[in-house]
């Protein structure tokens, strides 16, 4: 049965992600991020097939939920187009972004998709909450540390967390990312690939344990912004390993 929710807390969210059947796939935030503290914020729980997700569970947070230090914060793909109509919809639009991330609520929301394959992503500080992304890994919501900058994204696996990269939007081919394999999420790679089929039960990003980074190449209406505020970034990784930029 198709179904959509509107909640105004943390509390009424987990009580729904509980109503969820046992086994469902389920991706939290096609935007936002994990809960920022102090701050009014609302999220949407949908099962209505999406674009590249599919059919899987997923949900929204409002966008007073993500973190000032998001490097990609003021050009936000999902700021523009379609989604920000919805995500605006949702409300708790704040200018600036949080300063600090509500570690206990995002501990209770894992705890409420254990019996799920849930997976997310987060722009929080991954060294100032590692031990509460640790944690909700273990309790079986896999939460993906975004990065920007491959030799970030390099610490953060160093460090025990799975972890996603944005690449060149030219980008197309696995990476070896100092040793560690970085593949492209296939949805990027095939049309009507979704989160759905990805990986025979077992998405890439849910998986929390894995020894590969998954690798975004800069795509949608937002691609030429993203790659002109990371490149810095790459050509830096480039230059200082003696690499050449994909063609
Ligand atoms: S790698 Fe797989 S799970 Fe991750 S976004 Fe792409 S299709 Fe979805």
């Amino acid at each position: 049965m198709r179904f959509s929710t509107h909640v105004a807390s943390v509390e009424d969210f987990c009580l729904a992600l509980l109503q969820i059947p046992a086994g469902s796939l389920f991706r939290h935030n096609d935007a936002g991020d994990l809960p920022a503290l102090g701050r009014p914020q609302r999220w949407l729980l949908t099962n209505r097939e999406q674009g590249k997700t599919g059919k899987s569970y997923r949900s929204r947070t409002s966008r007073g939920s993500c973190p000032a230090d998001c490097l990609i914060y003021p050009i936000c793909y999902a700021s523009v187009g379609p989604i920000s109509w919805h995500w605006k919809a949702l409300g708790k639009w704040f200018k600036r972004g949080a300063k600090a991330m509500d570690w206990r609520a995002v501990l209770e929301m894992a705890k409420a998709t254990s019996h799920l394959v849930s997976w997310t992503y987060t722009h929080w500080d991954w060294r100032r909450y590692r031990k509460t992304l640790l944690r909700a890994n273990a309790l079986g919501m896999t939460i993906n540390v975004s990065t920007e900058d491959p030799a970030e994204a390099v610490k953060a696996f160093r460090a025990g967390l799975p972890v996603t990269l944005v690449a060149p939007p030219t980008q197309r081919r696995p990476l070896d990312l100092d040793g560690i394999p970085g593949y492209i999420c296939p949805a990027l790679l095939q049309e009507g690939f979704t989160c759905d089929d990805c990986g025979n039960g077992s998405p890439l990003c849910a998986r929390a344990d894995r020894h590969f980074i998954v690798v975004f190449p800069a795509h949608g209406s937002r691609a030429n912004k993203v790659w002109s505020l990371i490149k810095p970034l790459w050509e830096h990784w480039w230059s200082s390993r003696g690499e050449q930029p994909p063609c």
